[in-house]
């Protein structure tokens, strides 16, 4: 496990010293320090990815010299799938194969934007009809700058992949910093980039706390583009630094996303996918579905099938094998997703199952996946997003009605529908006000695909070629090819 940060293709400690505690959700043991970075270490990161950017060489490498280090560092995290997994699940406490899933995406990530990096050294010879023949014109995509990637910690190599990857395939330098809480893989990242031999200053690492370090990247001068994933309110923040010097910014913020089932649809089924939408990662996944919608005909003996397989979920050290359900993050948010129940059954929720701490489990932040029913439209349970394993379940009546529940939100990242009318399934995809929707599943996240929210859920789209245009910018070059006077004094 490394500690230091990595800066300018170098691993330097702190200026200032600080540092922070690591510690496994499991086992709510210190199990590592990592370096805390102040406004000093962040000057350094920055100005080491703009000389990398103004003066170095890696924005003027062809796509495909800077697809050849992106594939190089995909091969490297999957050489060391199982390790960094490892580590992942004693940083995060999700169980070991949904990490492995989870770095092995990162993987595919780098190898996607390898491609693209490629495509775009053909970008140039796109002619752009122009209706005056006397001019021609063409546009080129070029790389915005230094980009800052801040990230959370419900995915976190994931996460930094989704923005790092593009970023380099574009040409743009980068300053990460990871969680707080999980930085330990980021880390390796920046390892895995050093051993791909990439230029020193086009990949910083920087880890510390987001009230500090973070601060200082997004109020920094330098940095002409802000990445951000995590909560709304930090990203309001973001988007007022952002507008004091205009820096590009994209988010990817929270969800209260929707599941509407409807009566035709086979139950085991349904379960399941209800199941792995609210209780994979333990809930802590933006695009959760955690408002499910069930049609009257079949809503008793789905919620009866629903607790009983609620109820048999595996809970564990996610390096167990067969646990499906490892410790929440942190004590912060036990914390905050308890009182999140608690408020719940205050304001007149049913517990149907779960919602306490697991028998046995007296170290570590367990919480029982839990399901909750009656709850009022307008509770906090209902219209906040709880990162964590608790599920709102309720009845509904027509498709029009469901419609309207599903879409009565601020917030817009995700939405899911099941029904064994496509014709139907289809329409209510259509109707739902969400970047994201599923027909009879939720959740599978592929790279090729755009990933992003409406309303109140972020601004942008990471991922396929939506995710790269992040971190372009398009220049026109016009050319007069006539030799005729343009007759503005010249007559
Ligand atoms: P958070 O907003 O608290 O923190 C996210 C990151 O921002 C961390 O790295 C943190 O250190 C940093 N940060 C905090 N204050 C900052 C500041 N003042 N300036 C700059 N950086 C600062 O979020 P979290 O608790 O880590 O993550 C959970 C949230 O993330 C949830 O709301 C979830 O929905 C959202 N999320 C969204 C997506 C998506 O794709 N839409 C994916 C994952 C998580």
């Amino acid at each position: 496990m490394r500690s230091d940060l990595y800066i300018d293709g170098q691993w330097v400690k702190p200026i200032n010293g600080g540092s922070s505690k690591v510690i496994n959700p499991a086992t709510e043991e210190v199990i590592h320090t990592i370096s805390a970075a102040t406004a000093e270490d962040v000057d350094i990161a920055v100005d080491a990815a703009r000389r990398a950017f103004d003066k170095g060489v890696w924005p003027k490498l062809s796509g495909a010299d800077r697809a050849t280090y992106l594939r190089d560092i995909a091969n490297g995290i999957r050489a060391r799938v199982k390790e960094i997994a490892r580590l992942e699940v004693i940083d995060n406490g999700k169980p070991f194969p949904e990490a492995e899933w989870d770095i092995t995406d990162a993987a595919g990530c780098f190898d996607f934007y390898a491609g693209l990096a490629e495509q775009l050294d053909n970008d140039p010879e796109e002619p752009i009809a122009l209706a005056d023949e006397r001019f021609i014109s063409k546009a080129v995509r070029e790389p915005i700058g230094v980009a800052a990637a801040i990230i959370p910690w419900n995915y976190p190599l994931l996460m930094a992949a989704w923005k790092v990857a593009p970023a380099l395939a574009a040409g743009c330098t980068v300053v990460l910093k990871p969680a707080e809480v999980t930085s330990l893989t980021a880390l390796e990242l920046a390892a895995i980039a050093d051993e791909a031999g990439l230029p020193p200053g086009v990949l910083n690492v920087v880890t510390g706390s987001g009230s500090v370090a973070g601060q200082a990247i997004i109020d920094h001068k330098g940095v002409d583009k802000l990445a951000f994933t995590g909560s709304g309110p930090i990203g309001s923040k973001i988007m007022a630094a952002a507008a004091r010097d205009i820096k590009r910014v994209s988010l990817e913020l929270g969800g209260k996303s929707p599941f509407v089932v409807f009566d035709d649809s086979d139950i085991e089924q349904a379960v399941e996918w209800i199941m792995f939408g609210i209780f994979w990662n333990q809930g802590q996944v933006c695009s959760a579905t955690s408002r499910v919608l069930v049609q009257e005909g079949i809503y008793d003996a789905l919620l009866a099938r629903l607790i009983k397989e609620t109820n048999r979920i595996r809970i564990g050290n996610g390096l167990d094998d067969g646990v499906l359900l490892g410790p929440l993050v942190s004590r912060r948010q036990h914390e905050q997703v308890v009182d999140a129940i608690e408020a719940a059954k205050a304001a007149g929720a049913t517990v149907a199952c779960g919602g306490a701490r697991p028998d046995g489990f007296d170290k570590g932040y367990y919480l029982q996946p839990t399901v909750l029913t009656d709850v009022p439209l307008d509770s906090a349970a209902w219209v906040e997003e709880i990162f964590g394993p608790v599920v709102c379940v309720r009845p509904f009546k027509t498709e029009e009605e469901a419609i309207e529940l599903a879409n009565d939100s601020r917030f817009g990242l995700a939405a899911a529908v099941m029904s064994k009318d496509g014709v139907r399934a289809e329409r209510v995809a259509r109707a739902f006000r969400a970047g994201i929707v599923w027909i009879n599943c939720s959740q599978p996240t592929f790279t090729e695909a755009p990933w992003g929210g409406y309303k109140e859920s972020g601004i942008g789209r990471e991922l396929g070629r939506w995710g790269f245009d992040n971190y372009l910018e398009t220049k026109q070059i016009t050319k007069l090819v006539s030799e005729a006077p343009w007759g503005w004094y010249i007559k």
